[in-house]
Parts: C-alpha cells; sequence; structure tokens
C-alpha cells in the first residue's frame, strides 16, 4: 500500500470547492495602524463607516482610520429588523430622515452593490379615532414637506393587507393606518460592507479587532486614542459606537444625558411568500415584515431596564409574538427560529445626539436608540460635511448635546404612537 498524501487538507479542499483556485479578492484591505490620522472614527457600523466614506468622497479627507472593536457590523448595524421609512412629524427628524430615504433610492448604484433596498411600503396602524386624527396631522406635514404618506381607512387598508386581521372584536381593533409606499426594508449587513469597500478603495484604513480603551488629552483635546493595537494620534475624533457611547464619553472625560437598554428581535422559521409591507401595531409596540428568504422578522419594545447584556427576556418576546398574531391570526402556527438583542442608547426625548461635544475635537454620533438603521446614509453625509466644515450642518444641528441645556428637545415620542421607534 503506497502511503497517499492528499494534496489539499480538508479545509482547503472545501474552500476550494466553494472558491476555485482564484480566492476571492478582499472587499476592504485588512492594514495594521498608523501612528496617526487626521480623523479616527471609533465604531465600524454602518455610521462610522458611511461618515468616514463622505468624508473621502465629498471632502477630500482621506487620511482616516475607522476602528472597530469586533468585526464590522457586528453591533447594531448586524441586529436591527432593517426597516427604513421617513414618516415623522416632527421637522428636524423628518427632514434627516428624508434624506436618507432619497439617498436610499440610488445607494445601490453608487456603492455598485446589491443593498436589497425594497420599498414594499410602510404601514403604521390606529387603534383609535384620536390616533387616526394624530395620523392625519402626520400625513399631512409629511407631504407639505414633499414626502410620500396616504391615511387608509379600514376598507382601504383590508384592500393594502389582506391577511390583516381587522375583526371589530380584536382586543385592540384597527382603526385605520398611516402608509408610506417609499418605506421598507435594506439588507442591513451589505450595507456595512458596501460603505467599507468604497471608503476603503477611497484609502480610508479599516481596523478590526480593535476595542479603544481610552484616550490621553492634552487640555480639552484628545491627542491619542489608546487601542488594543496600540496608541494612535488624531486630529479629530468621531465617537459612532451606538450602545456604547456612554463608555466612550467617559472614556473622554464626560457624561452623556443616555440610557443604555436591551432591544430584541426575532425571526420565525422560513414559510412562502406571506407579507409583502412592513406592519407596525401600535396598541403596544410590534413590528413584522418578511424577509426574502421567507422568516417572519419581529421586534417589539425595549426591556423595562438598564443593561450591556445584549439579549432580552422571554416575557418581550411573549409579549410581541402575540401582538403580531393578534394582527396576523396565521403567524400563530409558525414556529420561532432565533432571537437575538443589542443595546441602544436612549435619550429622553428618543432622539440622536450628534455635533460637538464637550472635548474640542471630538464629534458624537451617538443615541440613535433603536431607530438609527434608517438614518444612515444621511447621518453620515451631513456628519462628514460638518466635520470638514467645522461646523454642523443644518440637518444635524438641532440634534446637539446643547439640547438638553437649552430645552430645545426633539421629543417625536410626545408627537404621535411611537414614530420614533425602530
Ligand atoms: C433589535 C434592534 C432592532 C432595530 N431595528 C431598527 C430598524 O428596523 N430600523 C432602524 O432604523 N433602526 C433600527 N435599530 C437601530 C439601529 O440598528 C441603530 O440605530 C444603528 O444600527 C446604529 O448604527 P451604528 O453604526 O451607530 O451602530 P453599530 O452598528 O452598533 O456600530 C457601533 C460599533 O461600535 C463598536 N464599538 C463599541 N465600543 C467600541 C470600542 N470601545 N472600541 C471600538 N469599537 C467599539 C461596536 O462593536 C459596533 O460595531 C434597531 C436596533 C436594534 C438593537
Amino acid at each position: 500500500m503506497t502511503d497517499f498524501k492528499p494534496k489539499y487538507s480538508a479545509w482547503e479542499l472545501v474552500k476550494r470547492a466553494w472558491q476555485g483556485d482564484r480566492p476571492w479578492a478582499r472587499a476592504w484591505a485588512q492594514v495594521p495602524p498608523k501612528s496617526g490620522y487626521q480623523v479616527v472614527i471609533i465604531g465600524g457600523g454602518a455610521h462610522g463607516l458611511a461618515t468616514a466614506y463622505y468624508l473621502a468622497r465629498d471632502q477630500g479627507i482621506r487620511d482616516i482610520a475607522v476602528i472597530e472593536k469586533g468585526w464590522l457590523g457586528g453591533g447594531n448595524t448586524g441586529r436591527n429588523t432593517t426597516i427604513i421609512r421617513s414618516d415623522y412629524f416632527l421637522e428636524a427628524s423628518a427632514r434627516l430622515k428624508e434624506k436618507a430615504l432619497q439617498m436610499w433610492e440610488g445607494l445601490s448604484r453608487e456603492l455598485n452593490f446589491n443593498l436589497m433596498v425594497s420599498q414594499r411600503g410602510y404601514v403604521d396602524l390606529a387603534h383609535s379615532d384620536g390616533e387616526m386624527e394624530a395620523f392625519v396631522l402626520r400625513a399631512n406635514a409629511m407631504r407639505l414637506r414633499g414626502s410620500d404618506a396616504q391615511i387608509l381607512d379600514l376598507e382601504a387598508l383590508q384592500r393594502r393587507v389582506p391577511q390583516l386581521n381587522i375583526d371589530p372584536m380584536a382586543r385592540f381593533p384597527i382603526a385605520g393606518a398611516l402608509v408610506q409606499e417609499r418605506g421598507g426594508t435594506v439588507r442591513h449587513d451589505a450595507v456595512a460592507w458596501a460603505y467599507a469597500r468604497a471608503a476603503s478603495a477611497q484609502g480610508v484604513h479599516i481596523i478590526e479587532h480593535c476595542p479603544v480603551t481610552g484616550f490621553e488629552k492634552t487640555g480639552d483635546r484628545i491627542q491619542t486614542v489608546i487601542t488594543e493595537k496600540g496608541p494612535i494620534d488624531a486630529d479629530h475624533v468621531v465617537v459612532s459606537v451606538a450602545g456604547h457611547s456612554s463608555e466612550l464619553a467617559r472614556m473622554a472625560g464626560f457624561d452623556l444625558p443616555l440610557e443604555s437598554i436591551a432591544v430584541q428581535a426575532f425571526v420565525s422559521e422560513p414559510v412562502k411568500p406571506a407579507l409583502d409591507v412592513v406592519v407596525n401595531f401600535n396598541a403596544g409596540l410590534a413590528y413584522v415584515s418578511q424577509t426574502d428568504k421567507g422568516e417572519l422578522v419581529m421586534g417589539g419594545g425595549t426591556e423595562g431596564y438598564n443593561s450591556y447584556a445584549s439579549r432580552g427576556s422571554l416575557p418581550r418576546i411573549e409579549e410581541t409574538a402575540a401582538r403580531v398574531i393578534e394582527m396576523f391570526p396565521f403567524a400563530a402556527k409558525l414556529r420561532l427560529m432565533r432571537q437575538w438583542g443589542g443595546i441602544a442608547d436612549i435619550a429622553m426625548d428618543g432622539n440622536a445626539i450628534m455635533g460637538p461635544s464637550p472635548v474640542a475635537n471630538l464629534t458624537l454620533n451617538a443615541g440613535w436608540g433603536y431607530a438609527g438603521f434608517k438614518a444612515t446614509p444621511a447621518v453620515g453625509w451631513a456628519l462628514a460635511h460638518s466635520l470638514a466644515k467645522g461646523t454642523p450642518h443644518p440637518l444635524i444641528a438641532p440634534f446637539a448635546l446643547a439640547r438638553f441645556q437649552s430645552g430645545a428637545l426633539i421629543d417625536d415620542g410626545g408627537a404621535g404612537p411611537s414614530p420614533y421607534l425602530h
């Protein structure tokens, strides 16, 4: 018997079966960090990566590092329920989200990456005449700003979403809906990958598995960002770390008016196409859409306590599932497949904090709660503009930290049924 020496290990064989002899090219370059950069962006989620991309593309600033403690998109970017829409009532929120929605509409082509932008429609359910009145007000405001909105009575709603349970004897009978047909979903992690590839092509350094652990300051400026891969000097620092903003702020020597709370989502087993629209239940938050794979994706409210544990509790799953089944009784037959959580940083008015911080060369992008994915392109674009010009772009100026001193809050929560969520 001759000794058989296989040419490839089992692992190599599997890899080659997928890739052929030519391994796939890396989508973004893997580089060791330099000793310093003009701009260091902390957080390799979609927001941080988009900011880097627009800084390089529009503002000619290419000496940038994006520092990510884990893998790109492994934070809330890859954990969200992928909903995009701009159906907000208050001016500041609506303008930013509408800008983002317009950008989503051309982004796959621009980044040459299929982001699976699906403008399948977003249906917000009202359960009382009072809620319908608030919806009419919101729809009018949206239309006056040039966005799209429709008010559906029960009959029209039944035609739009035939599977919906509109039984008047339901526990929370449905009165009608506000529909934004341009709302829908976008493949979340593709957004991180696409921005990373495009930013890397412009010379941005993307450094993964590199937690930031502290800052060295000179006076009121950050001199050096301390990371697990060594110190990195920075002319300017952007903190874009979603559920960990308070930790980074504390490292930089100030506090933020944010609470960190777990939010979870879950999916059912995959089934044939059953739901071609995103639907939000307002009598207690629950929302649902169907992925291209066939799973129903469901989300609800936050957990009721502060935590950095990225998981949620069973009672919240039960509560959300009960609401989804009330909307769509067929969902009762489905089994849940998996569940996950993310950490949402939430300010008292439920809105983001963007712009200058108490540290002279540190810009904040925080407090997005569980509503920031939809804003990604506009946030990156307007933050890049603000950094380059040294003054907040009008789209983000209202979201300044200073509003908690001046009292100029952006209270979307108070402006109608849960419009600031997810
Ligand atoms: C369950 C759930 C559902 C949601 N659904 C929706 C939705 O349908 N629509 C919507 O618009 N929004 C939704 N959101 C909110 C949305 O996901 C976030 O607002 C958005 O993804 C924030 O983007 P980001 O890039 O700032 O955050 P992230 O993707 O979290 O990026 C921040 C990154 O910072 C990194 N980081 C943290 N600390 C450090 C450190 N010390 N050093 C280096 N890196 C660090 C993290 O690892 C992370 O990758 C949801 C959120 C959750 C949790």
